[in-house]
C-alpha cells in the first residue's frame, strides 16, 4: 500500500497515541474545582503552553476547538459579527478564492444570511494572493471591511502565501487578518507572533495528532462572537468541556512537528521532487499545479492535471493498485466537480477535471514513490481511453 493522502489526514504518531491513551484512563473535568479537575486543568494548561511555544504564540492566545473547520468558522463568522456589531458599516469580507470550504462556505453563508458583501481577492496562476491585491481591495473603502481571510498554504496545490506581507497590509488599516494554517503547520515555519496575524487556525489530525481537536490562535484584543454558547470555557469565545486526552496528544504531536520540521521538509521534499520527476517522465504532458519553485510550495505536496482524464477515474485506478491519493476536488451529490482552487488559477474546466494530489508525510518512503512511478503511465493511458464523459 502507498498512502499518499497525508493532507487529508496523516497517521497519528505513536507518542501521541500513547499520550492520548494514558489520558483516556484519567477522570477529571478541567473546569471542576476538586483535585481531579485541577489535575485535568494542569494537563490542559501544560499542553496549551507547549502548543503555544511551538506556534510562536502566548498560551492566552490559544483557543481550543474541535478542529480546523470549527476554528475557521469561529474566526470568519465570529470576527464578522463582532466587527459589524461595533460598526454596522463593516460588512465587507475579503477572502482568497482558493480557501478550504470551511472558510469559503462560512464566508458565503455570511453573504446569504448576514448581509456580508464578499469580495474575492485575485490570485496568480499559482493561486497566490499578492499583498498589492489585498491593499487595492482594502483601499477601495477601508472603513467598510470587517475582516480578511487568506490561508497560509493551500491544501490542494500546496502554494504558500506571503502571510507576513499580507498581515502587514491588513495591520496598516487595522483590519483583522485570519489565516488557515492547517496545512502549513508542521511543514513551514509557522510563528503566530512574527506573522502579525489577528487569528490563525490549526488542526490536530494533519500533524500526527488526533481527529476532532484544533485551535484558533487569537490576539488578546479580539473577541469574536461565539458560535457555541455554554460554559464559556475558552475565553468566553468557545464553550464545551475541554477534551484533555485530545489536547494532550495534540501538544505531543505539535512538539514532534516543531522539532522535526526542518528534517521533515528536507526529506519529504526530496521524495516529493522524486515523485514529480517520475510522474513527468511517465506522463510528459502532465501539468504540475501550484508554484513550481520548491520554496513556494509545501514540501509534501505534488499536484497534477492530466489532460483528457477524469480525476476520479485516475484515483480509482490507482486505488485498485494500492495507491491512495486524492483528486483534491469536491463531490456534490456524487457528481465530480472541478476544484474551485484549480479553476481560480485560470486552468480551463476540462483540464481541471483531471487533477490528482499526492501528499506525503512522516510515513512516506521511496517505495511509495516507486509505486506511483510504475503505475501512473498505464493508469493515465487507461483513463484517457475512457475519456471525459
Ligand atoms: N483547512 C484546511 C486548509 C484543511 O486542509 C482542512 C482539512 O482538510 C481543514 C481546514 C479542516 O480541518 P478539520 O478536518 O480539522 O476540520
Amino acid at each position: 500500500m502507498a498512502y499518499l493522502d497525508h493532507a487529508a489526514t496523516t497517521p497519528m504518531l505513536p507518542e501521541a497515541v500513547r499520550a492520548m491513551t494514558a489520558q483516556l484512563a484519567v477522570t477529571g473535568n478541567a473546569s471542576s474545582l476538586h483535585a481531579a479537575g485541577r489535575r485535568a486543568r494542569r494537563t490542559v494548561e501544560e499542553s496549551r503552553e507547549s502548543l503555544a511555544a511551538c506556534l510562536g504564540a502566548r498560551p492566552s492566545e490559544m483557543v481550543f476547538t474541535a478542529g480546523g473547520t470549527e476554528s475557521d468558522n469561529l474566526a470568519v463568522k465570529g470576527l464578522y459579527w463582532a466587527r459589524r456589531a461595533a460598526d454596522p458599516a463593516r460588512t465587507r469580507v475579503l477572502a482568497s478564492p482558493v480557501e478550504h470550504h470551511a472558510v469559503l462556505d462560512a464566508v458565503d453563508w455570511l453573504a446569504e444570511h448576514e448581509g456580508a458583501r464578499v469580495e474575492y481577492l485575485p490570485v496568480d496562476a499559482y493561486g497566490r494572493v499578492h499583498p498589492d491585491a489585498l491593499r487595492a481591495a482594502i483601499e477601495r473603502d477601508p472603513a467598510d471591511v470587517a475582516l480578511a481571510t487568506v490561508m497560509w498554504a493551500n491544501n490542494e496545490i500546496g502554494t504558500i502565501m506571503p502571510v507576513r506581507e499580507l498581515a502587514d497590509v491588513a495591520r496598516e488599516f487595522d483590519i483583522p487578518l485570519h489565516a488557515d494554517a492547517v496545512q502549513a503547520f508542521g511543514q513551514v515555519d509557522v510563528d503566530f507572533a512574527a506573522s502579525g496575524l489577528a487569528a490563525m487556525t490549526v488542526s490536530g489530525h494533519k500533524i500526527g495528532g488526533p481527529y476532532g481537536i484544533g485551535a484558533l490562535l487569537l490576539g488578546r484584543q479580539y473577541a469574536p462572537v461565539p458560535l457555541l454558547h455554554g460554559g464559556g470555557q475558552e475565553r468566553h469565545v468557545r464553550s464545551g468541556t475541554l477534551d484533555t486526552p485530545a489536547i494532550t496528544a495534540f501538544a505531543v504531536a505539535a512538539r514532534h512537528a516543531a522539532e522535526h520540521r526542518a528534517t521533515f521538509a528536507r526529506e519529504v521534499g526530496a521524495l516529493r521532487d522524486e515523485l514529480i520527476t517520475a510522474v513527468r517522465a511517465a506522463v510528459p504532458d502532465a501539468i504540475l499545479g501550484g508554484d513550481p519553485d520548491p520554496a513556494g510550495r509545501l514540501p509534501a505536496n505534488a499536484h497534477f492535471s492530466f489532460p483528457g482524464c477524469e480525476g476520479d477515474s485516475l484515483l480509482l485506478l490507482l486505488d485498485a493498485q494500492g495507491i491512495e491519493c486524492s483528486t483534491g476536488s469536491a463531490c456534490t451529490a456524487g457528481v465530480a466537480q472541478p476544484s474551485h482552487v484549480v479553476l481560480a488559477t485560470g486552468t480551463d474546466r476540462e483540464l481541471a477535471r483531471g487533477t490528482l494530489r499526492f501528499s506525503l508525510g512522516h510515513t512516506s518512503t521511496g517505495a511509495d514513490v516507486a509505486a506511483v512511478a510504475a503505475a501512473i503511465g498505464p493508469v493515465v493511458e487507461r483513463a484517457r481511453s475512457a475519456g471525459l464523459s
